[in-house]
């Protein structure tokens, strides 16, 4: 049995796939001074070839995932990206050699830098970079690989990395499993697996030198394990897992079109967070009665240069048309700390996470406020759009936010542009500021919405993207909830709304200690999270919630916490939150029934 991590949930088996993917031999050569410029234009051309490779991939790659083609951006953006193109072109010219080893070089350079960052969002975009080069190589060599779209017959494949034309190109409906070597969380193929629910896990090291085309395996994306050739016994212990994780999520889905009430009839909003208009085509599927979190900073983030005002409206608009007459919550610009756009300059900072973003990015930068708020002031029309400043940390930055927004308001009036003179404006709580101060920000917003990522990263003074410190990054901490609490009830004095939007609210161990915290209308998370977190919420009463949370309330260690929730909500929800998820016979009653 081979340890690795798992990427898409579910239990595949079947005959193992391998593919072929040794590496290229390259050679070093010196140049004569006049093949120098030759040598450039070669270069030039196989990126060209390459970008309009990866356009074909993205054409076929909406049509299987919205969310998948979004991602095939980053590659485009990779093969544009200036220090990976001037770099090489450097070495060319400086050193005279051959542009497969130029380049070669250039990816060492870079991935030396990227094993000295401990973080696993960079270290997929290492795996990206490793793709779009190999890509490069391919066509400077002239070199043709074995591809995916010649499999006759079902599968697993086994690789050391899966290419964005592999996944592409495989005949989805003969592919039960993969298992690859390399590939973290924010890895494209983990995206494109989860999204067409192929079981996958990677991470595991010289797989493909520990077994052969043919040989039976086992991929269990639940537990991150693949199993080479099993004896008969543990087969048949997979087959009833496969069978049981199967009927698990069919069972989830039947769910969505049920209203998410507690017992007692209480009902909670359940709200998609996405960062693409791409996204929301799909967000009926898994029940989302609305946005909660629109993250529009990766709409800059895409963009060569920054999105005008049309631009910018004629994206919301769709958005809002989209889900009317649902709600969609739209954040204003939040970048810097991990998020950056190309006009601004934040190299400067030694600590960003407490430097210049989000709401005080927006205000320095009034005009890039300006022409967001009339675009969304503009699309309002269309559907029913809310407005969400992040990173409050004052009154003040929300008063002249709002002194901005009446701004745009009077700009759109003097060039007769209707919009919702309506609109409701809320704050983001994410720092501690804006939790001890929470009663004088309810006085200035309409709403509320808890981003618990920062929130937690904040009061626990935990970096949010620090590998070594992750084992500190408690959500369940006694500060967290107690804070949580606060903001809840002063949330209820004043009559206002709130929702959490942060990680913490799709995740289905913590809904019922959420709920019995306060009075929390509203949850925001990844869609995928929804049919899970529904089924909670239709399973308990706010009762029992309200006894946990005050139980929880009364313990002072996060240890203690965490062992009290996972023990409760084990014992309600056997086959969802158990440890080693095997499915058997651990099922309710009613979920047994295949009704
Ligand atoms: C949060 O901080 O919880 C949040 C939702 O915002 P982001 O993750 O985009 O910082
Ligand atoms: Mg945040």
């Amino acid at each position: 049995m081979f340890k690795g991590i798992p990427l898409s949930k579910g239990v595949a088996i079947g005959k193992a796939h391998l593919l072929d993917r040794s590496k290229f031999c390259i050679i070093k050569r010196k140049l004569a001074p006049e093949e120098v410029e030759g040598e450039i234009k070669r270069f030039r051309n196989a990126i060209e070839m390459a970008k309009v490779q990866m356009q074909e991939i993205k054409k076929r790659a909406s049509k299987v995932a919205d969310k998948y083609a979004v991602i095939l951006d980053t590659y485009t953006l990779l093969l544009e990206d200036d220090v990976l193109v001037r770099d090489t072109i450097e070495n060319i010219k400086n050193n005279q050699l051959n542009a497969e080893w130029a380049i070669t070089e250039t990816l060492e350079k870079f991935t030396k830098l990227f094993n000295n960052i401990n973080d696993e969002y960079l270290k997929g975009k290492k795996d990206d970079l490793d793709l779009v080069v190999h890509g490069i190589l391919r066509n400077l060599i002239g070199h043709s690989q074995e591809t995916l779209s010649d499999i006759t017959e079902p599968v697993i494949i086994v690789s050391h990395a899966l290419s964005p034309s592999d996944t592409i190109l495989m005949p989805k409906s003969l592919v039960l499993g993969m298992a690859t070597e390399v590939g973290g969380k924010t890895s494209h193929v983990a995206i494109f697996a989860s999204a067409l629910g192929i079981p996958l896990v990677g991470g595991i090291r010289d797989l493909t030198s520990k077994l052969n085309t043919g040989d039976r395996i086992i991929i269990d994306g639940i537990e991150g394990t693949v199993i080479v050739n099993p004896p008969q016994e543990q087969l048949q212990h997979y087959q009833k897992k496969q069978e049981n994780y199967r009927r698990y999520e069919q069972k989830l889905l039947e769910n969505i079109d049920q209203p998410t009430e507690t017992l007692d009839g209480c009902h909670i909003r359940l709200q998609a967070n996405i960062e693409s208009p791409h996204e929301i085509k799909s967000l009926r599927k898994f029940g989302a009665e609305g946005i909660g979190l629109y993250r529009t900073e990766f709409l800059y983030l895409m963009a060569q240069n920054l999105p005008t005002e049309n631009e910018l409206y004629e994206t919301f608009k769709k958005v809002a048309q989209g889900m009317d007459p649902l709600p969609v919550v739209i954040r204003t610009l939040d970048i810097g700390m991990d998020k950056h756009i190309a006009d601004f300059n934040h190299d400067s900072e030694s600590n960003p996470a407490l430097g210049l973003r989000g709401i005080r990015m927006s205000l320095a930068h009034p005009d890039l406020f300006l022409s967001q708020l009339k675009a969304i002031l503009r699309a309002s029309l269309y559907g029913q759009i809310k407005i969400l400043y992040p990173m409050i940390s004052s009154v003040e930055e929300i008063v002249e936010a709002n002194e901005l927004l009446n701004s745009a308001k009077d700009e759109l009036r003097k060039r007769q542009v209707p919009f919702n003179e309506d609109i409701l404006v809320g704050a983001m709580i994410e720092t501690p500021a804006a939790a001890i101060c929470i009663d004088h920000i309810l006085k200035e917003v309409d709403f509320i919405s808890i981003g618990t990522n920062d929130l937690i990263q904040y009061l626990l003074a935990v970096d949010r993207t620090n590998e070594s410190v992750s084992h500190l990054y408690q959500p369940l901490h006694p500060s967290v909830l107690k804070v949580l609490k606060d903001v809840f009830d002063s949330a209820k004095r004043f009559g206002k709304p709130v929702c959490i939007c942060g990680e913490l609210g799709g995740d289905p161990l913590a809904t019922v200690l959420l709920l019995g915290l306060g009075d929390l209308q509203e949850l925001s998370m990844e869609p995928h999270s929804i049919p899970k977190v529904k089924k909670v919420i239709r399973k308990i009463s706010m009762e029992e919630a309200r006894q946990m949370a005050d139980h929880v309330l009364g313990l002072t260690s996060t240890e203690e916490i965490n062992q009290y929730v996972t023990a409760e909500m084990r014992s309600r929800f056997p086959s969802d939150f158990d440890r080693d998820m095997t499915f058997e016979e651990k099922m309710s009653p009613v979920e047994n029934n295949s009704k």
